[in-house]
């Protein structure tokens, strides 16, 4: 949203949009903070999760757009079916060569909900690890930060598209590269899961995928199965 109003994305968190969503937790919960708070960034991995801020963040932004379903950019359709513990990732991870692709065919450059899941280690697109590392300053990244730009470090601003050298898969990566299937074969279903469907309970997602290996199965049949008839 930023990129596309030519904006730094300190400038709109700040000054549109965090001071409309009240705190979640605490004694100054329900309230609307007067300023930024020192966690914001180091939290706002959780603004792709299941949890209440999530929730306040999404009906925030589908008022001041217009836009429905903002849900679907996040894990929300997922709340009642995965537990949230071992879900995102703390720090930023992408597929140089998506971001790649993406520019040099003019496409908008964006960074997927898959890329934030800590079990997706392997773009399934171009069958390489994803980067955690910018190549040129060697650092690690928030997930949101007040730098944060598409496709851009957010500590150097360097591009981090590269064309990737096709490697030989070895068993490691072929199994990696599985999980980042299954998984994004579930978040394509998260426009049809809506809250008709009703879960046992949440399960944690690494042994919803030991389920779905073992078995052969998509995540969707891993969560219809009953716990209670196996052993995981
Ligand atoms: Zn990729
Ligand atoms: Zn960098």
């Amino acid at each position: 949203m930023a990129e596309a109003h030519a904006v730094e994305t300190a400038t709109l968190v700040k000054h549109e949009l965090r001071l409309r969503v009240p705190f979640v937790r605490g004694k100054r919960s329900g309230q609307v903070p007067t300023k930024l708070p020192h966690s914001f960034y180091l939290e706002a991995y959780r603004l792709n999760g299941t949890g209440d801020r999530a929730r306040l963040w999404v009906s925030m932004l589908e008022e001041l757009t217009q836009v429905r379903s903002l849900d679907l950019l996040t894990a929300l359709p997922w709340a009642y079916a995965i537990d949230r513990r071992q879900l995102l990732r703390t720090n930023r991870a992408w597929c140089s060569s998506c971001y790649e692709s993406w520019r040099s065919s003019g496409r908008p450059v964006y960074e997927p909900l898959l890329w934030m899941l800590q079990v997706v280690t392997v773009c399934p697109d171009h069958r390489q690890p994803l980067d955690s590392l910018c190549p040129l300053c060697g650092r690690t990244q928030f997930v949101l930060s007040s730098k944060s730009r598409p496709g851009h470090c957010s500590r150097c601003r360097s591009w981090l598209g590269r064309v990737h050298e096709a490697d030989i898969m070895d068993h490691h990566v072929a199994e990696h590269l599985r999980t980042a299937e299954i998984v994004a074969d579930l978040l394509a279903a998260s426009p049809y899961v809506g809250n008709r469907v009703r879960w046992r309970k949440t399960r944690l997602i690494n042994s919803l995928l030991k389920f779905c290996h073992s078995h052969n199965v998509s995540l969707i049949r891993a969560l219809a199965d009953r716990p209670e008839q196996r052993r995981e």
